[in-house]
């Protein structure tokens, strides 16, 4: 009905930096699962799109900051499967002069093109977003509405990304995924076998992850997480890091993000070339999508007079 079953494409990578590594490395393209709803995302909404269906609700209202990949995936599922879509967006100053931001935002302008309502919130306000004095607020000011909590992770967003793993995917040893709220990874944990182990990569800074991730996942899982490449915290980025993501394209054809893949990739291949993994490890990593969030980071790297993405 809503986002269908679906197996994203495998590919072997092949890059300089760990060429006989003695490791072999995969990507799942979960990336080109829908042009919009993007990677995890559309793991993520499916069953809260089914949920919110059953429910009999024609609102889905969620949250996110202004180059949220959440936000534009929620705003096209919205498009696509005719649901009103109202976006709370972190930053009450976007709302002073919304036609310059919608100019210079590509996120908020698909969003807003995908008729996305936005309500700006300061960022005080936007700590409170789990408070029932918040959402009762919120529900006097635009009616009823089924929400989608921040970057979409719920027990419905859990149960569809332990739809990313399946049958074929039990030759890799290793998993390895992107962090950001942990819904994503804990969707992994859940669905691997006894022989694999998952390997997540924070893209910000925080104890809390390990905490929420076992709010979610089965006990008898093998994982852990690396937290040495958030590379400052959510949404830093440095010179490095956007110097390895052009290479990593311009050698292998893959595009990554600034703010997730590009962080995880990049700890990946640190990981080899430094021979954390036994030879003959066979690892797969997740490519969760966000490569809208592209176009926005530059626009702020060219600001800062930075080499862009390319
Ligand atoms: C949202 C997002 C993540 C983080 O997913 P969580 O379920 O919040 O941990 C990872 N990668 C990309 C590309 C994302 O857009």
């Amino acid at each position: 009905m809503f986002l269908e079953a679906k197996k994203s494409n495998i590919q072997q990578i092949y890059f300089s930096e760990i060429a006989n590594s003695g490791v072999s490395l995969y990507i799942k393209r979960e990336d080109q699962l829908h042009p919009f709803i993007s990677g995890n995302k559309y793991r993520k909404l499916k069953y809260n799109l089914i949920e919110a269906s059953k429910q009999q609700q024609k609102t889905l209202l969620t949250f996110g900051g202004a180059f949220s990949n959440h936000i534009t995936a929620a705003a096209a599922a919205g498009f696509q499967f005719g649901f009103k879509t109202i976006g709370i967006i972190r930053g009450d100053e976007l709302a002073n002069d919304l036609e310059k931001v919608l100019q210079q935002n590509p996120t908020l302008k698909f969003a807003s093109e995908h008729n996305m309502q936005f309500h700006f919130v300061s960022r005080s306000a936007y700590r409170e977003k789990t408070s029932e004095v918040f959402i009762a607020n919120l529900k006097q000011q635009f009616g009823d509405f089924y929400l989608v909590p921040e970057g979409g992770t719920n027990t419905f967003a859990v149960k569809g990304c332990e739809e990313i793993l399946n049958d074929e995917d039990i030759i890799y040893n290793v998993i390895c995924s992107s962090v950001g709220t942990g819904g994503t990874i804990s969707g992994i944990i859940n669905s691997t076998k006894k022989h694999q182990k998952t390997i997540g990569f924070p893209a910000l800074k925080g104890d809390f992850l390990k905490h929420e991730i076992k709010k979610y996942v089965l006990t008898d899982k093998n994982w852990s997480l690396n937290t040495d490449y958030h590379f400052g915290g959510y949404a830093k980025v440095s010179e490095d890091l956007i110097h390895f993501i052009n290479k990593f394209k311009s050698e292998t054809g893959i595009p990554l993000d600034p703010v997730y893949t590009g962080k995880l990739l990049f700890g990946i291949v640190d990981l080899i070339k430094n021979d954390y993994f036994d030879a003959g490890t066979n690892i797969l990593a997740i490519h969760t999508g966000g490569l809208q969030g592209i176009e926005g980071m530059n626009v702020y790297l060219k600001n800062k007079n930075l080499a862009e993405i390319v």
